[in-house]
Order: structure tokens, then sequence, then C-alpha cells
């Protein structure tokens, strides 16, 4: 009821009637008051006035569950939602809830990680207080082979919430950094659990930079946040709540060829490496080519100076610009 009373008095901008409440939500009015304290005590600027009943201050972010639970306007990504103050990661988090059964669109949420983690073991910056961390649960019925291109689609799922939230034009580094004027904003981690040969489970893990802050070395030369770009601190649950929305018809349309077909051209449209010179960086040994775009595997085309085209798997692989990180 906590996040049904903060959408209803966000929504109306002004007083909202405590027997209103009472008759929208079919409790007591003992039951709304104390829903009301706690939310004062959660950190809401919460009005009560007698004749006129409660008004929200609008100004101040609560990054938590109802804050969560009341932005999230989804049919399934995102619900239900899971809040942590502090966690290690939630990738581990978000693999321990599918293994207890957990359904498809659990979102496992954080305001810190303690082990954030990147792809290939390395280690995601995750402090307190700023940024956003978010995995979100899958049970797609498809062959293991095509579960990282989810990575793609929640990369552009990322790319767009920012776009509608921040007003700023992010770019793809493929296959899954969003980057602002070439400074990386979000990293992604895709992870998977297979039973035979079926996907069992996989979890996309987000890491997003939002507010300001001194990023430690070696990052501190390629990393920027969000902040940095719109001026103005930004509300980081209506951020989830907007990938959230964007995601789902993504999905759908990832999910009628099992590849990236449908989607491609929207995640071309962002793709910052396009027609770029790249180094790739392979374990079985690095080149440099001209990225065209991806196929609907996702792969990364490239052009190798024979005129040969190279398609890049992102499973193993990095790929940077020629002078620089894009
Ligand atoms: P890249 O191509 O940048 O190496 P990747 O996709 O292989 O990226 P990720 O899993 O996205 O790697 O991210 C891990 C890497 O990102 C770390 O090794 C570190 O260099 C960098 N990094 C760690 N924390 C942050 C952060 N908060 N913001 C930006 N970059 C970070």
């Amino acid at each position: 009821m906590k996040a049904k009373i903060l959408a209803l008095l966000r929504e109306r901008g002004g007083y909202v009637s405590g027997q209103e409440m009472c008759d929208m939500f079919q409790v007591s009015r003992t039951a709304v008051w104390k829903a009301i304290n706690q939310l004062k005590k959660e950190g809401y600027r919460i009005d009560a006035v007698s004749n006129k009943g409660y008004f929200l201050h609008p100004e101040e972010e609560v990054f938590g569950s109802h804050e969560l639970e009341s932005r999230i306007d989804t049919a399934w990504a995102g619900r239900p939602v899971h809040f942590f103050e502090t966690i290690d990661s939630t990738n581990l988090r978000a693999k321990l809830e599918a293994e207890a059964g957990a359904k498809q669109g659990t979102l496992i949420v954080a305001d810190e990680q303690t082990a954030g983690r990147g792809r290939r073991g390395r280690d995601w910056e995750s402090p307190a207080g700023k940024n956003v961390y978010f995995t979100l649960l899958l049970r797609p019925e498809m062959d293991p082979g095509r579960a990282s291109m989810l990575t793609l689609v929640m990369a552009l799922a990322v790319a767009e919430g920012i776009q509608k939230t921040c007003r700023l034009d992010p770019q793809i580094k493929w296959p899954n950094d969003i980057v602002l004027e070439g400074k990386k904003i979000c990293g992604m981690l895709t992870e998977m659990s297979l039973e035979r040969d079926y996907i069992h489970y996989v979890v996309v893990g987000v890491g997003i930079n939002v507010g300001l802050q001194c990023f430690p070395e070696p990052i501190s030369a390629t990393a920027a946040c969000l902040q940095e770009f719109t001026g103005k601190p930004v509300n980081r649950a209506t951020l989830i709540a907007e990938i959230m929305k964007s995601f789902e018809p993504l999905y759908d349309r990832f999910l009628q060829t099992y590849d990236m077909r449908e989607i491609r051209q929207l995640y071309e449209d962002k793709l910052v490496n396009r027609n770029r010179q790249v180094r790739v960086l392979d374990p079985k040994g690095e080149y440099t080519g001209t990225a065209r775009g991806i196929n609907d595997r996702g792969e990364l085309l490239v052009e190798l100076p024979d005129g040969r085209t190279e398609t890049v798997y992102a499973g193993e692989v990095s790929v940077r610009g020629l002078y620089g990180y894009t």
C-alpha cells in the first residue's frame, strides 16, 4: 500500500484526503496514518493538514523498495522488485532467487555492492548513495548459445531509459557498455544457468554511474556519470523504471526471432563503434579493422585491411578504439 500511496500523492501533486485513500485502498484511517508515518521515517517529507489531507514534497529522492514499486509501471519486468541497502552483488542475489524459484521479471536492486563484478572476473566500482546497480531475472526458452544477445537487448533498453530520463543521447560500445562522449557510464554482466541443454535462467546485471563522484585510478580516465552531462541530479528509481519499461517491448521483439533481427537497426543506430577503426582484444591475438555493425546474432562485423570481414563473438573479447576507449 505504501507504494500505491506514494504513486497517488505524486500523481495528484496536491493534498489527498485520508478518507479518499481509505476508500481507494479499502483500509482503515489508522492503516493509512501508519503507512504515512512509515514513509516519513523512510525519509519522505509528507505534510498532514486537517481537513485537507496529505501532501508529498516532490523534491527529494528516497531510493528504496517503495519508491521503486511506485514508479515501475510494466507488465512483468521489475515485478517483484527486491531492494538492498548493501549487498555483495546483485547478480549473486538474483541467482539465489532464481534457484529458489523466483519468476521471470524479478528485479534485484542495491544502493551499494561490496563485490560488484564485470565481465571476465573484473571488478565493478559500486559505492553507496550515488549509482544504480540492478539485475533482472529472465527465463527464456531458447538455446543457450543465444543468451549473450540478451546483453545487447538490455544495452538498448538502458540507452533508451537514459534518453527518456535524462534527455541525453547515449551510445553503445559493443557489446554492452553505454558511453557518453566516449566515456563509460554503464557496464553489464550476463550470466546463465543451464539444465541439460536448456537455459534454466539468465541474469542480466547492470551498473550505471549516476551521481557525481571521484572515480579511482585506473578507471578515472574512461569512466563518467550521468550527472556530469545533465548538470542536475537524476532520480535513480525513475531511471530504473524507464529502463524496465523500455526492456519489455524490446525483449518481445527479440523473442519473435530469438535473435537481433527485429531490433538490429535500433542497436546499430546507437553503436559508437560503427564505421570506426577498432582494436579487437581477442585472447587468441589482437587485430585491428573497421567496425561495420552487427549481424542478426549480435556479433560485431569487423572489416579487415585485406577486405575480409571477421565476425566477433562477445564472450571473450573487448573492443577498443584505435586511439582510446571508443
Ligand atoms: P571494457 O571493454 O571496458 O573492458 P568489459 O565489457 O570487458 O569492458 P565490464 O564488465 O563492462 O568490462 O566492466 C569491467 C571494467 O570496467 C573494469 O575492468 C574497469 O576497467 C571498468 N569499471 C569498473 N567499475 C567501473 C565504473 N563504476 N564505471 C566505469 N568503468 C568501470
